[in-house]
């Protein structure tokens, strides 16, 4: 069935912004044929740390191990001068409030992650500890500046769509104060200062017991990985997976 949305906002290609023919049913619709066709390719890149392909590998920035995460899933690698298809998604993503993609993104991301909670379970139950109660998706959020300008925080989208697709709660964790400078603009030392300093634990989440559960922390691109380690420090969760679209490789950082 066609929905009135489609007739007047009719899908366009998430890359390459190309309108979509109505009864185009890949397996990846929120993509033309070429970028559908690319973007497997580029979810096939191999990671070189496990030499998995990117889309299955679990590898994590020291920085994000280090305070507790124990996984890090996600599609394809992001990268200024590589990858076209997932740098053309992701910066479109920055403006589009688009459920179609954020739903297929989620559909996308759903095998690695569910795996990777279970392989956490069995390991849990091996080492006689406590199994987690509930998971639990939170996001990494714009800053105020940030979302005025683009109307959009696709992060916290992604994690809707996730939450959703995994059938968890969704909360929200944080709130970045303004005035935070942008991530890119800063060195990899800064950053991790500058995310500590812009993200706030909400109100409500400050009263959270989260010591029982896993918590499924959402963003668009991990880079270094500092916003998620300086996200983790805030909170005591029982177990911490990061998700994003992309990832940027590691001889880039
Ligand atoms: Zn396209
Ligand atoms: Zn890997």
């Amino acid at each position: 069935m066609l929905h009135l949305k489609e007739l007047f906002f009719p899908p366009r290609c998430g890359a390459c912004q190309e309108l979509l023919p109505v009864s185009l049913q890949g397996d990846i619709s929120m993509l033309c044929e070429d970028c559908a066709a690319q973007f497997k390719k580029e979810m096939m890149a191999q990671c070189k740390e496990c030499f998995l392909p990117i889309a299955d590998c679990r590898c994590l920035p020291k920085i994000m191990a280090a305070r507790g995460f124990t996984a890090h899933v996600k599609l394809a690698l992001f990268s200024d001068t590589r990858y076209a298809t997932a740098r053309g998604l992701v910066l479109h993503l920055k403006q589009s409030a688009d459920m179609r993609y954020y739903r297929e993104l989620a559909r996308l991301l759903r095998p690695n992650l569910v795996a990777t909670m279970k392989v956490a379970e069995q390991g849990r139950a091996a080492s006689g500890k406590l199994p987690i109660n509930r998971t639990v998706i939170g996001y990494l959020p714009r800053t105020p500046a940030q979302k005025r300008r683009h109307g959009v925080d696709q992060a916290a989208l992604l994690a809707k769509a996730l939450a959703r697709e995994i059938g968890v709660p969704l909360l929200s964790l944080y709130r970045r104060r303004s005035g935070a400078r942008l991530q890119k603009e800063l060195s990899r030392r800064e950053r991790f200062d500058n995310a500590r300093l812009s993200l706030v634990l909400r109100r409500k989440a400050a009263k959270l017991s989260l010591t029982d559960c896993r918590v499924v922390l959402v963003d668009d691109v991990i880079t270094t990985g500092a916003s998620m380690a300086a996200a983790a420090e805030l909170l005591q969760a029982s177990e911490l997976i990061g998700v994003s679209i992309a990832v940027t490789p590691r001889a880039e950082k």
